[in-house]
């Protein structure tokens, strides 16, 4: 670092994350710096955050926003292209945290570039921990980094947890239950991506918004619960809690819980994977607890929402079999936004091209990246 600021790498700084990210570092310029930024294809946007944040380095998905960047502001900062470019960004020389706040798999290896680069990890991309997370954390115990969990449960398990993880019994991940927690099989046939794309307390990009409708956005938590905690599936227990006040849980073995509370913004779960160990002030509401009233609790309906229950299955089955829950959730879900299949038809696909899949016990990377697009591809035949 030449100053005390933080060096700060963006992996999809076009997203809810990444510009949630952008106005943490608006409201602490003496504490953050950007330096490198990855966008998919929104050249408008991305080129506003070059003139604002002069990065030095912009990873861009597309060919011709490549281009059109390059034409730009190929004079003012290095633009790369593709998974290569995401990967460079990622592992940038000067960057001391790297926030992946991509949607989906395609995090995989910009995530691996950024640990072994050792980089402090800030992880919003919880498909890469799903899809590869015996990989991911094997790198990160290897290369001695450190992972901090931005998914706002997982950032209040790992607050709960500070200094007392050989006294964990049970995580308690919550859940709001989504927007159709009390609607009927029949409701639920009829959703429209309209209708699923409003969640009632969480503002977050169209495919998280999605699982979260499902409950699969639960399931891919609880397996990335396991990953960052190392902890068996049995002691990973979901309940419903519809007001999102409470963020998670650490149940003790004296029977102790540690919840983590605050109001239902990702702004402080971005920062904190920012700041830890410390804290800093936000611009965030408080909570005023003479105003909560009451806070609810219920179980997670499985048979209405099977997504969650598949996502244990192939949890304890590991391998690849979480490989493949999450590629062919990840096309599911593209496909109902497309208005090609039906909202019930989400877990469907995901459980068809599970059972079609023989699962492979410890696979290498590669034998991931394979298995990846193989439940990409099966997955978008059964959905068209
Ligand atoms: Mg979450």
């Amino acid at each position: 670092m030449i100053n005390d600021k933080q060096n700060i790498v963006i992996l999809g700084s076009t997203g809810s994350i990444g510009t949630q990210a952008l106005e943490i570092v608006d409201n602490h310029p003496d504490k953050f710096q950007v330096v490198g930024l990855a966008a998919k294809d929104e050249v408008k946007e991305v080129s506003y955050q070059i003139q604002k944040y002069n990065p030095h380095i912009v990873a861009i998905g597309s060919e011709i926003a490549y281009r059109e960047l390059k034409r730009e502001w190929g004079n003012k900062a290095n633009i790369v292209m593709g998974i290569e470019g995401l990967s460079e960004v990622a592992a940038y020389d000067l960057a001391d945290i790297t926030l992946v706040a991509l949607s989906g798999a395609i995090g995989i290896l910009p995530t691996l570039a950024a640990i072994r680069a050792k980089k402090r990890i800030a992880l919003a991309n919880k498909e890469t921990l799903v899809a590869a997370g015996d990989i991911v954390m094997e790198e990160v115990n290897t290369n001695g980094v450190e992972l901090i969990p931005v998914d706002s449960e997982h950032s209040a398990v790992f607050q709960c947890l500070l200094g007392e993880e050989k006294y964990l019994e049970n995580i308690w991940l919550t859940a709001s239950g989504g927007p159709f927690k009390n609607y009927s099989q029949e409701e639920l046939e009829q959703v429209t991506v309209k209708m699923a794309l409003k969640h009632p307390n969480w503002l977050m990009g169209p495919k998280i918004t999605i699982d979260s409708a499902t409950l699969m956005n639960k399931g891919l938590e609880v397996i990335e619960a396991h990953h960052l905690f190392a902890t068996a599936y049995d002691n990973i227990k979901v309940v419903v809690q519809p007001e999102s006040i409470i963020h998670s849980m650490a149940e003790f073995s004296d029977g102790s819980v540690l919840a983590h509370l605050g109001t239902p913004n990702m702004k402080i779960p971005i920062q904190y994977a920012f700041t830890y160990p410390k804290r800093l002030s936000t611009m965030v509401n408080k909570l005023d607890f003479t105003e909560l009233g009451q806070l609810h609790f219920a179980k997670p309906d499985v048979k209405r929402f099977p997504a969650l229950q598949l996502a244990y299955e192939a949890g304890r089955m590991g391998g690849s079999m979480p490989t493949v829950l999450n590629a062919a959730n990840e096309v599911a879900v593209h496909n109902f936004l497309n208005e090609k299949i039906s909202f019930t038809m989400i877990p469907t696909i995901v459980k068809n091209v599970l059972y079609e899949h023989k699962v492979v016990v410890k696979p290498s990377l590669s034998s991931i990246l394979e298995v990846d697009s193989w439940a990409r591809i099966r997955s978008a035949e059964l959905c068209s």
